[in-house]
């Protein structure tokens, strides 16, 4: 998978900017808040179908438009295609593939793959369990359409057996039978759900051991294993999954009523993540917590590759930056086969690596780098 070019139109603080990416490793550098991450969150819109840092769409049209627009051109194994994204002030975004508007979002995720890594994505292994639902979910979604479909689907119904729970015993008496049939659905669906997530999970296991074990030179062992409270011993069974998340809601409905909300399903399974057979989210350290995440992601890689057949571009927003030299270089010697676009307030760093395509940002606009010895660096404009 490729990204060929982005074209921005009122994005963010980049005003018109055509980038063109080239294969191999991209770096997109330049000073503090010139829209070095705005270029990334572009990329990314088309892999995931919303920003995975605005809160409202309304945040990525620039501050002098009522309306932005995004188009990239993207190649992947079955021929170049073109998405497409208008964000207006006064309605929703809507996206386009080769120009036609298509329905819904969800539509266009899987057209073009990446994987994301950015500073915030280091809380993976530390911050609340929805974090780590997040990444299986986001991670999953790409792979397997129908995965955001029944997600969405657990969504509605979770909130409307929420909404039973927490009315008052008189209230309730009428919705005792949707209640039950609102449990045997969240059952049902939870099994199918985790067992896609259960699936997933053995393969991050997999890969984030090799990984590791290669970046640590083996004085780390990670291991990953999906965590519900539906887990039995037939773990691996859907109908023994579903048996389980159903006689968690039916045993637990005191509980569920004092607190107004359902406290048993996949809204509330969690990874556990270890290393040398301690809890990385009570013992790691912030090092061991960057090798992890940053295994974690390449693995989504790897998974990705695996489902389809080729890798997903890697999108890595400031994070290398922070690495030692061996890992920065086991880093940069393994990803270099794909397509990598990484940003850097400096480019120094990256001197050293060959066939490096460098991109300065200024202002949001593309231009020369600034004086370096008297001489201009002229790399991304054309004479
Ligand atoms: P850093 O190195 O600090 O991460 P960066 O180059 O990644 O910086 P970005 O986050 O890409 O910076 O861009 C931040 C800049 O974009 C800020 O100056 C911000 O004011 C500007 N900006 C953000 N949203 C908009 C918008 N909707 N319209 C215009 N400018 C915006
Ligand atoms: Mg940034």
């Amino acid at each position: 998978m490729k990204c060929k070019e982005i074209e921005f139109t009122f994005f963010r603080n980049i005003e018109s900017e055509k980038i063109e990416f080239k294969d191999g490793i991209n770096v997109i550098y330049g000073e503090n808040a010139q829209g070095k991450t705005n270029i990334l969150e572009g990329i990314y819109l088309f892999a995931r179908g919303k920003s995975f840092r605005a809160f409202k769409d309304k945040e990525l049209i620039n501050f002098n438009s009522n309306v932005g627009y995004a188009r990239m051109v993207y190649e992947s194994k079955n021929g170049e295609g073109e998405l497409g994204v208008e964000i207006p002030k006064s309605s929703n975004k809507r996206f386009y593939r080769n120009k036609n508007k298509v329905g819904r979002t969800s539509e266009i995720i899987g057209d073009f793959r990446a994987v994301l890594f950015c500073p915030s994505h280091l809380g993976i292994i530390k911050d609340s369990p929805s974090v780590r639902r997040k990444f299986l979910d986001i991670a999953i979604s790409q792979l397997r359409p129908i995965y955001i479909k029944m997600l969405a689907k657990y969504n509605a119904v979770l909130e409307n057996r929420n909404a039973i729970l927490k009315m008052s015993d008189e209230e309730r008496k009428a919705y005792e039978g949707i209640l039950e049939v609102y449990s045997e659905e969240l059952a049902t669906l939870s099994a199918d759900i985790a067992n896609m997530r259960i699936d997933y999970v053995k393969k991050l296991d997999f890969w984030v051991k090799r990984y590791f074990n290669e970046m640590t030179e083996g004085k780390e062992a990670p291991n990953i294993e999906y965590e519900t409270n539906a887990e039995g011993e037939d773990f691996n069974s859907r109908e023994s999954l579903k048996e389980k998340y159903l006689s968690l809601l039916k045993n637990n409905l005191d509980r569920e009523l004092k607190y107004g909300a359902t406290l048993y399903g996949i809204h509330k399974d969690d990874l556990k993540i270890e290393l040398n057979k301690k809890d990385a989210r009570f013992y790691s350290s912030q090092g061991q917590q960057r090798s992890l995440s940053l295994a974690m992601k390449l693995s989504e890689g790897e998974i990705s590759k695996e489902a389809t057949g080729e890798y997903p571009v890697f999108l890595l927003d400031d994070v290398l930056s922070e690495l030692d030299e061996n890992r920065r270089k086991y880093i940069l010697s393994n990803i270099k086969k794909r397509q990598v676009i990484i940003t850097a307030c400096e480019r120094t760093a990256f001197n050293e690596v060959e066939n490096v395509n460098f991109i300065y940002v200024s202002d949001g606009k593309l231009c020369n780098a600034p004086l370096n010895n008297g001489e201009e660096i002229k790399e991304n404009i054309e004479e």
